[in-house]
């Protein structure tokens, strides 16, 4: 899942990591409080459906749909759960870098939309072509790739206990236990 250019200076790699140090990452990790407050601090709302709808005949896992008054992101249904927030944590990823269409592009199909299928989903399309995972050609899909990557290792990070159970005198315990509360982290 690891992109092959995996060197700390892969720019693509560079570009993920600033993104994502620019995000909020909260104990106890929840990908779902992951994307709300994300929804919050960008202002727009990210809403995560089950199922990939009218798209489930092509072959790809996830894909992100900008809609004008929001975000949608499809998964696949048949997936685990660490697989599900693999994929939502990829179209997070071009979402966060802004991997957008252009704002022409946009008006452009909001002008002639509604029941047909937007341009910029088509686009969208196209894009997620080169985004099974196995393909990284495309620098929009190694950063995504990137991002979700970080992200997931950020998240197995968050979700192990904060403390040890053995080697902790009761009274390191409870300093720890202090400075946690004091971090917002929960126990
Ligand atoms: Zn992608």
């Amino acid at each position: 899942m690891t992109p092959s250019t995996s060197g700390a200076t892969d720019p693509d790699r560079v570009v993920a990591e600033r993104a994502l140090a620019e995000l909020t990452l909260r104990r106890p990790w929840s990908m779902r409080r992951f994307v709300e407050e994300l929804s919050l601090q960008r202002g727009r709302p990210i809403e995560i459906v089950e199922g990939l709808g009218e798209y489930e005949s092509i072959d790809f896992s996830g894909i992100w749909i900008p809609l004008p008054e929001k975000d949608l992101i499809r998964h696949r249904s048949e997936v685990t759960a660490i697989e599900r927030d693999g994929i939502i944590a990829h179209e997070l990823g071009h979402i966060v870098l802004g991997h957008d269409v252009s704002e022409d592009e946009r008006l452009e199909y909001y002008s002639r939309t509604t029941p047909s299928i937007p341009a910029a989903v088509i686009q969208r399309l196209i894009d997620q072509q080169a985004c099974l995972r196995s393909n990284f050609d495309a620098p929009i899909e190694r950063q995504a790739e990137w991002f979700a990557t970080l992200l997931m290792q950020a998240a197995e990070e968050l979700s192990r206990p904060l403390l040890p159970d053995r080697e902790l005198s009761p009274r390191q315990r409870r300093m720890l236990e202090r400075a946690a509360v004091v971090f917002g982290w929960s126990m």
